[in-house]
């Protein structure tokens, strides 16, 4: 329903093309589509479906939970399930066809005495730590671990690893990394182990770090036409969110009036402004209040006072037409030659575009744009 008229629009042909042009750069490497926390706030079902129609032939997620709901919305292809999960929720992997991933062996046992011979069936890829430090055995001790896999029946299917700063100019500590995953893959191959799928590489690595012997490169904020870095720019590629919603109120302050919680915001002269009905409760930033920007008549409206949960107020003094009841604001995206980007509040915020869009909260439906 859209009775306040806000949603994002989700142009699914933005995203195919963000899509293809990463296949054709790193090819015969093929791109996993990284889909997690909601396809970072843009739909994970309409995003998971639109990318098994450009040709992906694998995706993954953070959760059990993630995998689940897109095998109950009819999508069949592999699924790698990047994060941890209770063994106790073993079953549900296997049931799901869900692609787990091994990073320990007291994990791996947990998972065994409750699918007892049945882990034959469960798909595996094992992460390495090279650097993260977040889950995985080093480059050194994943060896013990997959022998404890292969020992114990499980068949492991991938080997990968994960960037820490393959965002930055400086490519010292990536090449390092490289090279801790490739001695890794080395050291079971000379033990007689080959592994058949390896990947490494994230957004900001894939352009840079890629090796063609490996299978995957998993494509996260990039495939969303987001920058995978502050230090370098990927013209090519294509936003594929826009925010919109519309004016809610249109009102004259005089000098002295305050808008908003906590009066932080004080007319000092004549001003006509307009009320937006979205807020923190959507996950438009508090953060925002008296900083951000919307666009609305294709200009650049400036934030009054403090956001709400619901809603909040911008100045429209500018605008050559006063706006009415009703007319389009756009929070993200472009409206006639302005266009406000998520890296540009991610900015004022203090944080990474990651973030914004993931914080977009349920409250704020999704529709598809751009479908074949
Ligand atoms: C989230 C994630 C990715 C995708 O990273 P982007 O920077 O969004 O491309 C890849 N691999 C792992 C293990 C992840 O957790």
């Amino acid at each position: 329903m859209l009775s306040r008229r806000t949603y994002l629009e989700i142009d699914l042909k933005a995203y195919k093309q963000n899509l293809e042009f990463f296949q054709r750069k790193v090819s015969p490497t093929k791109v996993m589509a990284v889909v997690k926390s909601n396809a970072y706030g843009h739909g994970a079902v309409g995003i998971s479906k639109a990318a098994v129609e450009s040709g992906i032939d694998m995706l993954a997620v953070a959760f059990l939970e993630e995998g689940i709901e897109l095998r109950n919305h009819g999508i069949n292809v592999p699924i790698l399930v990047f994060n941890y999960f209770d063994p106790e929720y073993s079953s549900l992997a296997l049931e799901n066809n869900l692609t787990i991933t091994a990073y320990s062996i007291e994990q791996m046992k947990g998972i065994k005495s409750v699918l007892g011979n049945q882990i034959r069936k469960l798909k595996v890829h094992v992460n390495v730590d090279t650097g993260m430090k977040r889950i995985g055995p080093s480059a050194n001790e994943c060896t013990s671990l997959i022998e404890y896999l292969l020992e114990n029946g499980f068949s492991i299917e991938g080997i990968y690893s994960h960037f820490a700063v393959a965002d930055e100019a400086i490519e010292q500590f990536s090449i390092e990394q490289r090279k801790a995953f490739e001695s890794a893959v080395k050291t079971l191959e000379s033990k007689g182990i080959k592994i058949p799928v390896k990947h490494l590489c994230n957004s900001a690595g894939s352009l840079r770090f890629n090796r063609e012997e490996y299978n995957y490169i998993r494509l996260g904020i990039a495939s969303y036409g987001l920058q995978p870095s502050g230090d370098f720019v990927i013209p090519e590629l294509k936003p594929v969110l826009t925010w919109k919603s519309a004016v809610s109120y249109v009102k004259t302050l005089k000098p002295g009036d305050s808008v908003s919680y906590g009066r932080t915001f004080i007319a000092d002269r004549k001003m006509v402004v307009s009320t937006v009905p979205v807020g923190y409760g959507d996950g438009y930033s508090r953060g925002l209040s008296n900083r951000g920007e919307v666009l609305i008549g294709g200009k650049r409206c400036k934030i009054l006072g403090r956001v709400c949960m619901d809603q909040f107020v911008v100045d429209v003094t500018h605008l050559h037409k006063k706006p009415k009841i009703g007319d389009e604001v756009v929070l993200i995206g472009s409206q006639g030659e302005e266009r406000i980007t998520v890296e540009e509040i991610a900015d004022l915020l203090n944080t990474i575009n990651y973030e914004i869009t993931c914080t977009i909260t349920a409250r704020v439906p999704r529709l598809y744009t751009g479908k074949e």
